[in-house]
């Protein structure tokens, strides 16, 4: 690892400034889901048992510039309190007066939690002066937020330029470790699985990965795109227009490039958008006109699963299909079984993005996987091969 990380300074005594995600869903005042809390805490546990002053600081979902309670970070202070086992400071604010004051009473192994810095819109605009005021706060940074280092904003990228001394934190040096061994050295056949819902977004990523995988394997609602781009009837199913071009443009390139490309042969498909649809399993040239694709069927599956034997390599962002709803769960799922077993045999397996993850750990399969990703965005431009700016803002070894 070239960047400094936690483990590289010498943090007693000194008032860490900490840039987490802490973007956690909050549902009637409390943490609905504390993942991205948990996976923060190692950082924070090393700054406090080498003496250090630790000052967390996080964006919570897109307040629209001033104060909202309905994004504040509280809740998040005390569900920090219960997961550590020790009172969490709470400052009403990020920058201003009183913020300073209670950072220069913190205490060496003390813990405090600043509100949510997007309350100013500076943070966004990555503002200079605002920047300078959030690190004129610490003597130390360290940017642990990988699910936000692909935006350069002023607490995970503006900040780093005021402060003599920086680092990267447990978290982001996990994330980096293992995203690295998919870019660089890694071992082949690669393999990329992309699904999703987000078509437009992830597309591109497809055309900048054709040169380095072996084969892309197709489903969720980014295959229906593929499929119409084929000429396929496809229903009602979830298709982005717009994308038709650059899908045949893809097809081409990769038939040209000879990269595997698999799209589904079969899928389930529903009558409406719901749990409670009625479904049938088909080949995929025969979907009903008023019926959608739901989720990839058992032959694609099958045939999926030929290509994910033999890889060595093999990177997931997406669902296959409408994974919320039971009934179109299964080719999600059996996927992420394939990925348990070829990961036990030796293959490097990372699944990045929100719902991704969210469908690996409710299929019990989080832990059999190599890596599951805290960052959606930040893993595919990772992938590609792109600066992350806020891992760019730490200072080289
Ligand atoms: P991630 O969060 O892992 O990056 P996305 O946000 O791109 O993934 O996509 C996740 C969503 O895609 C899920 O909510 C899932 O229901 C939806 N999805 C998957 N397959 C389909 C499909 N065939 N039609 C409509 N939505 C789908
Ligand atoms: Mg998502």
């Amino acid at each position: 690892m070239r960047k400094v990380t936690i483990d590289d300074l010498h943090l007693k005594g000194k008032k860490v400034l900490v840039r987490v995600d802490f973007n956690v869903p909050i549902e009637s005042g409390k943490v609905a889901d504390d993942t991205r809390i948990r996976e923060a805490l190692p950082t924070i546990r090393k700054i406090i048992a080498d003496g250090g002053k630790a000052i967390l600081m996080s964006h919570l979902g897109r307040p629209k510039g001033g104060f909202d309670p309905k994004y504040s970070l509280k809740p998040v202070a005390e569900h920090l309190s219960t997961l550590l086992g020790m009172s969490v400071k709470f400052a009403p604010d990020c920058v201003g007066d009183e913020v300073r004051k209670m950072v220069d009473e913190l205490k060496e192994g003390e813990v405090l939690l600043l509100e949510n810095v997007r309350f100013h819109p500076e943070e966004e605009k990555n503002d200079e002066n605002f920047a300078r005021e959030l690190a004129s706060l610490a003597d130390v940074y360290v940017n642990d937020a990988f699910g936000s280092a692909h935006r350069a904003h002023a607490s995970t990228e503006g900040v780093a330029r005021f402060l003599k001394e920086t680092a990267i934190g447990y978290l982001m040096q996990k994330e980096i470790e293992y995203l690295s061994k998919a870019t660089s050295n890694l071992e082949k056949p690669y393999v990329a699985i992309l699904g999703g819902a987000k078509v437009s977004d992830k597309i591109q990523v497809i055309k900048n990965l054709i040169d380095k995988v072996d084969a892309f394997l197709i489903g969720g609602g980014m295959a229906n795109t593929f499929l119409k781009a084929k000429g396929y009837e496809v229903g009602k199913s979830l298709v982005e227009e717009d994308k038709i071009e650059l899908a045949k443009e893809i097809l081409d390139e990769a038939e040209e490039k000879k990269v595997t490309f698999l799209l589904p042969v079969d899928c389930v498909i529903a009558n409406k958008f719901a749990n409670d649809a009625e479904f049938e399993v088909v080949a995929v040239d025969k979907v009903k006109p008023d019926w959608m694709i739901l989720d990839i069927g058992p032959e694609t599956v099958k045939r999926f699963g030929e290509v994910l034997e033999n890889a060595k390599t093999i990177v997931w962002n997406g669902p296959m299909g409408v994974f919320e709803f039971e009934n179109f769960a299964k080719g999600t799922f059996e996927i992420a079984k394939i990925l348990a077993e070829v990961t036990k045999k030796g293959a490097i397996t990372i699944v990045g993005g929100g719902d991704s993850a969210s469908a690996i750990s409710k299929a019990g399969l989080a832990n059999s996987v190599s890596h599951v990703s805290t960052g959606g965005g930040a893993s595919l431009e990772f992938l590609e091969g792109k600066v992350l700016p806020g891992v760019a803002a730490i200072r080289d070894k």
